[in-house]
């Protein structure tokens, strides 16, 4: 100990009394009385998978986020699979990913037998470097992922043009932007396909669940057959034209969501908007008081974006504390703050390294990052006393940590 005790409060890590008696989670869902009853209802019905339902959230998820189509999906991990095969990533292919997210944005190109090409981060808003992946591009370049880090916009406006100048396609994986808006236009219909999921920390959920939203109709025909086996009719069609011939035409999944699914995020959808609009409430709080922390930096936000804050995910200036990112993990765990580290970059888990020859020093900007990233507590149902949990632990682990 090298600062006077006085001007630091004991730690909870250290036998000091933690900031909160329970643990407050970095995200969760919320489930109301409508959401229960909208699935009870659905569960005494005919259909409760392949029926209705489905066609129903769809089309109001469509229409939610200004796309023409929307094709639901077991997961999001199915549906960014989806999206890698119907944009006609083949064996020899390469998709140019952004490093600093989930590993299922780069898997899915590794499911369609292609490869994963990763292209490092900007600075500021974490997202796809438009500059670095036009380097990465080459003749094979089939597809770009682009990830909504956090729940920021990437930026579509330089993507986009890049892809079509390589003939790809752009996929934007929206998991984290539900709700989010790009020079005022809804994430959903800017990009050539755009992925969203249903996990409960996300912004709507159905338990398990995707979508993958386009303005395309042939993209979006070849998505629904993916769903589906390869198959191009369903059965609820058969039995309505009550035919029983059914044709494979592709190699497909089964992918679907259930009607049971579908119900419950028709449900959630209808408080999409009161969902967006607390965690920006929330972000704010967090911003003006993290301004005062000077060994805090809270995430930057562009001018032609509103984020719909998946994430809040703060970095810490290492050169103004005495611990690592991990230290002051531990110490806000402690606290009984749910923190979280989102990610470790793809490139640097160990299956991507042992198959893909990547490593440390590849992606400077996101490993930069993963090194001073932390995740704070962020979901629309957080009360305002455990956001005021989260800023004093904050301050107390970083006071105590201050240079
Ligand atoms: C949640 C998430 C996924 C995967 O979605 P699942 O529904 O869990 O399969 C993919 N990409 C990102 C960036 C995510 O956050």
């Amino acid at each position: 100990m090298t600062l006077p005790q006085t001007s630091r409060e004991m730690l909870a890590i250290a036998g000091g009394t933690p900031v909160r008696p329970t643990l407050l989670p970095y995200g969760r869902q919320s489930i109301e009385q409508e959401d229960i009853d909208t699935v009870v209802a659905v569960l005494r019905s005919d259909w409760i998978t392949t029926g209705p339902k489905i066609q129903e959230f769809e089309e109001a998820f469509a229409s939610e986020v200004q796309a023409r189509y929307a094709i639901s999906f077991s997961s999001g991990t199915a549906a960014l699979h989806a999206a890698a095969a119907v944009s006609g990533l083949e064996n020899g292919d390469e998709a140019i990913v952004a490093p600093l997210t989930f590993c299922a944005s780069a898997n899915c190109v590794l499911y369609a037998g292609a490869r994963p090409v990763f292209a490092d981060v900007c600075p500021d808003s974490l997202n796809l470097d438009p500059d670095a992946a036009a380097r990465r591009c080459t003749s094979r370049t089939r597809a770009i992922i682009a990830v909504d880090y956090a729940g920021h916009p990437a930026d579509i406006g330089a993507l986009r043009p890049l892809a079509e100048s390589h003939g790809a396609l752009l996929i934007e994986d929206a998991c984290h932007a539900l709700g989010a808006t790009f020079q005022k236009k809804r994430v959903g219909g800017l990009a050539h396909m755009t992925v969203f999921s249903f996990h409960p920390v996300k912004h709507i959920t159905t338990g398990e669940g995707g979508m993958v939203t386009t303005n395309d109709a042939e993209l979006a025909a070849k998505l629904r057959v993916f769903r589906s086996h390869g198959i191009a009719s369903d059965a609820r069609m058969r039995q309505a034209s009550g035919a029983h011939f059914y044709d494979m035409v592709s190699l497909g999944y089964n992918y679907r969501l259930t009607d049971i699914s579908c119900a419950l995020g028709l449900s959630q959808l209808r408080r999409l908007g009161t969902n967006v609009q607390r965690r920006r409430e929330v972000a704010e709080i967090y911003r003006r008081a993290f301004a005062a922390m000077p060994a805090v930096t809270a995430p930057i936000v562009r001018d032609d974006v509103e984020p719909a804050w998946h994430l809040y995910p703060i970095r810490l200036k290492l050169d103004r504390l005495n611990g690592s990112r991990d230290d002051v993990f531990a110490a806000l765990r402690a606290e009984n703050i749910g923190v979280n580290v989102h990610y470790l970059p793809v490139h640097l888990h160990s299956y991507y390294r042992q198959n893909l020859g990547t490593g440390p020093g590849d992606m400077p900007v996101a490993e930069q990052a993963y090194r001073e990233l932390i995740s704070l507590p962020m979901f629309h149902g957080i009360t305002d006393r455990d956001i005021a949990d989260v800023v004093q632990a904050v301050g107390k682990v970083v006071a105590y940590y201050a240079r």
